[in-house]
């Protein structure tokens, strides 16, 4: 089988930095290609991961385009889209699979009627972002998956319609997971993640002062990297505000840091020597790839129980979730009794690069029968 994984033109893949959806791909193409898929990928130039044919039209990554109204943009995605398409026109791909949200069902709409089947991959909590596909489903020759069963439960009716299932996010951290030695924990809870509204570090600085435990928070403030960066950083932008206004009072440099974006060996360190990883949402949050790295890394996650969390998290194995905000801080004492070799086997078992591309495979081949291809 041959697919044409759509990453769009944002950023190159493997991403060196902050990446969501490019580190998903990074993580699902090498175990495709294991399973005897071909894969194409429409990216831009500078991405290095291996795969058998690359298509792209911009040298390196637009991400810094995305800081932008969307009007000074428009037209990096149709080069890109029109790139994607006429490779489709050679006739030899068997199935598209897009990432690239409602531009990317867009292209798949445009498609004639010889065009290879689509699948469409949503990585947003689209309750949240309803604007970013309105009424629009992608017509009928594309299917949906989510990364999560509550995320398709609140995606547009629209979309919902052409559902195929979902597939979780998997970490190569999880590989062999269950077999590596434990690390020495430390009493700190580290929430790990961009610093905005929905992934809740106001509650978790708040309550790291009333329940009484360190906090450690990593991530960028919007494409903020570090804390150097805030002393230039745009104010109207809603995470610096939202930094400045709720979260920052509550950080004092001892009970509760903010160490900026953590990358590599130091970003695995800090969570796998965490006690707690900390998921304090009040957003869907969708797909939890830092969920599945921590389970991974032999943290437990305590968090509020909405979005993916759920889905992924074994209460009182893996983790402790609840849905009441106050409770969290005791949750975080409490989890310290959870055992980190039950959270890697449930990596090792579940979230593996492997688990997640047979998955996929599941529907590519789902997808081609209803499509009537041979
Ligand atoms: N991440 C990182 N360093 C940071 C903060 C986040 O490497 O300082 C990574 C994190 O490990 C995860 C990704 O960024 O792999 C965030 O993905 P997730 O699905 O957790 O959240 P999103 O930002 O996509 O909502």
């Amino acid at each position: 089988m041959k697919v044409l994984m759509n990453a769009g033109p944002w950023l190159p893949v493997p991403p060196r930095g902050y990446g969501g959806i490019e580190n998903i791909i990074a993580t699902l193409v090498p175990e495709l290609r294991r399973l005897g898929v071909e894969v194409v990928l429409a990216t831009v130039g500078d991405s290095e991961l291996p795969v058998d044919e690359r298509v792209s039209v911009f040298p390196s990554g637009r991400f810094e385009l995305l800081q932008r109204p969307y009007n000074q943009v428009c037209g990096v995605v149709p080069a890109h889209q029109h790139a994607v398409v006429r490779r489709l026109s050679e006739g030899d791909i068997d199935l598209v699979h897009d990432h690239v949200e409602a531009a990317g069902l867009t292209m798949l709409a445009g498609l004639g009627h010889d065009a290879p089947p689509g699948l469409h991959t949503l990585h947003w909590d689209l309750q949240k972002h309803p604007e970013l596909y309105g009424t629009f489903d992608g017509g009928p020759r594309v299917r949906v998956n989510g990364v999560s069963a509550d995320q398709l439960t609140h995606a547009p009716a629209a979309l919902r319609s052409h559902a195929i299932g979902h597939v979780h996010l998997a970490t190569p951290l999880a590989d062999r997971a269950d077999q590596r030695p434990p690390v020495r924990k430390r009493p700190y809870a580290v929430v790990l993640g961009r610093i905005t509204p929905g992934k809740g570090q106001d509650l978790a600085a708040r309550l790291a002062h009333s329940a009484g435990f360190d906090l450690v928070l990593a991530g960028p403030v919007g494409p903020y990297q570090q804390p150097a960066d805030l002393a230039a950083a745009d104010p109207q932008n809603p995470d610096v505000r939202f930094w400045h206004e709720q979260v920052a009072p509550h950080v004092d440099g001892d009970r509760v840091r903010w160490i900026g974006t953590v990358a590599g060996a130091a970003r695995d360190d800090l969570v796998a020597s965490a006690a707690v990883a900390l998921f304090p949402l009040r957003w869907n949050e969708p797909g939890g790839t830092a969920v599945v790295e921590s389970l991974a890394l032999g943290t437990p996650v305590v968090g509020i129980a909405r979005g993916c969390l759920p889905e992924l998290i074994e209460h009182g194995r893996t983790g402790l979730i609840t849905t009441d905000e106050e409770e969290l801080g005791e949750l975080v004492h409490a989890a310290r009794n959870i055992d980190e070799r039950e959270c890697r086997s449930a990596a090792a078992r579940r979230f593996t690069p492997a688990v997640m591309a047979e998955t996929y495979l599941g529907l590519y081949e789902r997808i081609r029968a209803a499509a009537g291809v041979p």
